[in-house]
């Protein structure tokens, strides 16, 4: 199957589980997790309609962004990102999905008004509760969201998750309803209910995601194949 025959499919997909909820699929964002995927690659997502693409490795994207590999798509910030490269993607990208402590809330405020302008973010929960996994436990989110807000240079659109891998089909069902909860709680109690981003789900778990209230869903491997880690 071609990135363009994936695409088509899982937008029917995608379209099925949002008219479940009430929504259609004009209401979910599709992000394609583009890692170790060459520009040629996304640049056929993109034309074939991606909504965007998002990056993991800040090198990996600041070479493909010298290739214009995103050209004609907005690029997202997906993956983990070390305070001492914030300066290599504000600016660069239209969200940063992975802001999940104090200290890179803070580190991104600098460098954003370093640039004069406003990077949009999202706040990261490591729902799950997972020793090696970043993101704001869900018990600071309230904390770090109210943080957030008081930085004139970041703008946080919603909450973003990667929960833990699991093996029984709907098994991460439970942790997409609590980052569901958490984000309509911090966005009527403090964001006059003006945040609009529920980042969760991926290829093997988007259709549950979406059931659970996501309207942006991250996917790599059902549209580019198999990454192949050996390369
Ligand atoms: C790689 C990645 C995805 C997509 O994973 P697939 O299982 O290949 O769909 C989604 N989100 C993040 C943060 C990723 O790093």
């Amino acid at each position: 199957m071609s990135i363009q025959e994936n695409i088509a499919e899982i937008r029917a997909r995608i379209d099925r589980a949002a008219r479940s909820t009430g929504r259609t699929g004009a209401d979910i964002t599709l992000v394609g997790a583009s890692k170790m995927n060459d520009a040629a690659a996304c640049q056929e997502a993109i034309a074939a309609g991606i909504d965007v693409l998002g990056e993991n490795r800040v090198q990996e994207m600041t070479e493909k962004l010298a290739q214009n590999a995103y050209d004609g798509a907005p690029l997202h910030f997906i993956g983990h990102l070390q305070r001492n490269k914030v300066k290599q993607v504000v600016g660069k990208v239209a969200l940063i999905q992975s802001v999940g402590s104090v200290e890179l809330l803070r580190e991104i405020e600098k460098a954003a008004a370093k640039l004069a302008l406003r990077q949009d973010i999202l706040l990261e929960v490591n729902i799950g509760g997972e020793e090696a996994k970043s993101g704001f436990a869900p018990e600071a989110l309230c904390e770090a969201a109210a943080l957030a807000r008081e930085l004139p240079h970041v703008r946080v659109r919603g909450v973003m998750a990667i929960p833990p891998i699991e093996r029984e089909p709907d098994g991460n069902v439970p942790y997409f309803r609590k980052l569901h909860a958490l984000f309509v709680d911090i966005n009527e109690k403090m964001y006059d209910n003006e945040l609009e981003y529920i980042s969760m789900g991926m290829s093997d778990d988007f259709e549950s995601a979406i059931r659970c209230g996501s309207n942006m869903v991250r996917v790599g491997t059902a549209i580019f194949g198999a990454r192949n880690y050996t390369k």
